[in-house]
């Protein structure tokens, strides 16, 4: 395959969720798995609901994800690109002015459809003269401008859903350019993709019908179209879809849940895929289980859920190394013995603070039995202690006391961490150290 050029287009007019993610993982994983480019294309051709404020915010997520791109272009830089696309489907006659008000086009709808009509367009602008056009204009009419559909089957071999085709004539003419002006997603797309050479056009299967006219603009303006792979669009366990608007499962929010980017990513994409869902511990890896051909047609749903037990499994798995720096901004890099004995133990990576803290101190120890617990210090090992100390420690508790199995160990472990759960005290032991562990014992918070 030579190198595809793809693109994530989406209005900054929110900020992207996790459903976002999985179009903008697909592009980019696939272009870096080709060796090809991803490019930002922000839609922001709606100025008024288009805010700086979330295209930032979209860049952000990307970069935190893991795929920034290699390239970022904004609509609203490229109207005169637009005007000049509109300008010659115009005089090719494909581009023409219509009147009608809202009302109007509804009355007409509702009368056909009494009629058993397919409520589609009539194209009665097409029939105004010069005359007509002039006086509604004098009465204060603006048009706005639809492109005349070939009433012909399109039909495209869609990577994801096969061979697809759909029936043009059953369509209404749809709008390109609004009363005031601007226009709507469906011809700047068509322009960028030419313009910026797009070879793969990849999103939500929600864009099926605009590709055949897509497809159909993408011939008007007399260039070749890109091959489209439209994929199943995530759901959540309830059936609902996702929504910007309503703020659904944002990246921003994700993170700031202290997920891991890996997590949403493998969810992301892997959901509704012949792959199963599991945690995957890189980009690159993940980039080669794409495959579109394997992208099941129902929509893919997800249970939230299913992002925490990923993250824990990516946490339990993770090197120290890859842990280290982030550990260190917590304040929590106590070193890889540390996070050894601590990961199994979380489900993010932010709780290892909590953790450092236990084995730092101070500690405000729980102890119910004070004999038990100077019993159980009269037998500490001497230092330096190691992975073996808890284990010879523990035996000698059980054979001074004769209290052995959970009554032994509880009772140790709320004195030396002040908890009732926590990782293998064998590991936390030596990393607490003698004297931390003395204090402790005698109820002291240390
Ligand atoms: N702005 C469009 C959307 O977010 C882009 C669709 C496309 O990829 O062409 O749905």
């Amino acid at each position: 395959m030579s190198r595809p050029i793809v693109r994530f287009a989406p209005s900054p007019t929110g900020h992207i969720h996790i459903g976002n993610t999985r179009v903008a993982l697909l592009n980019a994983l696939f272009a870096r798995r080709e060796g090809g480019t991803f490019i930002l294309r922000f839609d922001d051709t709606d100025v008024a609901r288009s805010k700086q404020e979330y295209a930032d915010s979209i860049e952000t997520d990307l970069r935190w994800l893991g795929i920034p791109p290699d390239v970022i272009v904004r609509q609203s830089d490229r109207f005169d690109l637009y005007d000049a696309a509109a300008g010659r489907l115009k005089a090719a006659g494909r581009l023409y002015p219509c009147y009608e008000t809202q009302e109007e086009l509804e009355f007409r709808r509702k009368r056909q459809l009494a009629r058993g009509l397919p409520p589609i367009y009539d194209r009665a602008a097409l029939k105004l003269t010069d005359e007509d056009r002039a006086r509604l204009e004098r009465e204060g009419r603006r048009p706005h401008w639809r492109f005349r559909l070939e009433p012909t089957h399109v039909t495209w071999d869609d990577l994801v859903r096969g061979p697809c085709h759909v029936d043009c004539s059953s369509l209404s003419d749809p709008v390109l350019v609004r009363e005031d002006g601007t226009y709507l997603y469906t011809l700047p797309s068509v322009v960028d993709d030419i313009d910026l050479a797009i070879t793969h056009v990849i999103r939500g299967e929600d864009h099926v019908t605009n590709t055949a006219v897509q497809i159909q603009i993408f011939e008007a303006l007399g260039a070749a179209a890109p091959t489209f792979a439209h994929h199943s669009l995530l759901i959540t366990a309830s059936g609902e879809g996702l929504s910007k608007r309503l703020g659904h499962l944002s990246i921003q929010g994700l993170r700031e849940a202290g997920l891991e980017p890996q997590a949403v990513a493998s969810l992301a994409v892997l959901v509704g895929s012949a792959e199963a869902v599991r945690p995957v511990a890189n980009l690159d890896d993940l980039a080669r289980l794409i495959d579109f051909s394997h992208i099941s047609r129902a929509p893919a749903k997800f249970d939230e859920s299913e992002l925490e037990h990923l993250n824990a499994r990516l946490i339990h798995d993770m090197p120290y190394a890859a842990a280290r720096e982030r550990l260190a901004a917590l304040g929590a890099d106590e070193g890889e013995a540390f996070w050894n004995a601590v990961r199994g133990n979380l489900t993010k990576l932010r709780d290892a603070a909590e953790w450092a803290r236990v084995v730092r101190g101070p500690v405000a120890p729980a102890i119910e039995d004070r004999a038990f617990a100077e019993a159980a210090t009269a037998v500490l090992p001497e230092a330096p202690w190691d992975g073996t100390t808890w284990k010879a420690w523990t035996d000698a508790v059980k054979a001074a006391t004769g209290v052995k199995g959970k009554a032994l160990f509880m009772p140790l472990r709320l004195a030396l961490t002040g908890l009732d759960h926590g990782p293998e005290l064998g590991a936390l032991l030596p990393l607490i150290g003698p004297e931390r562990a003395r204090a402790r014992l005698s109820g002291q918070a240390a």
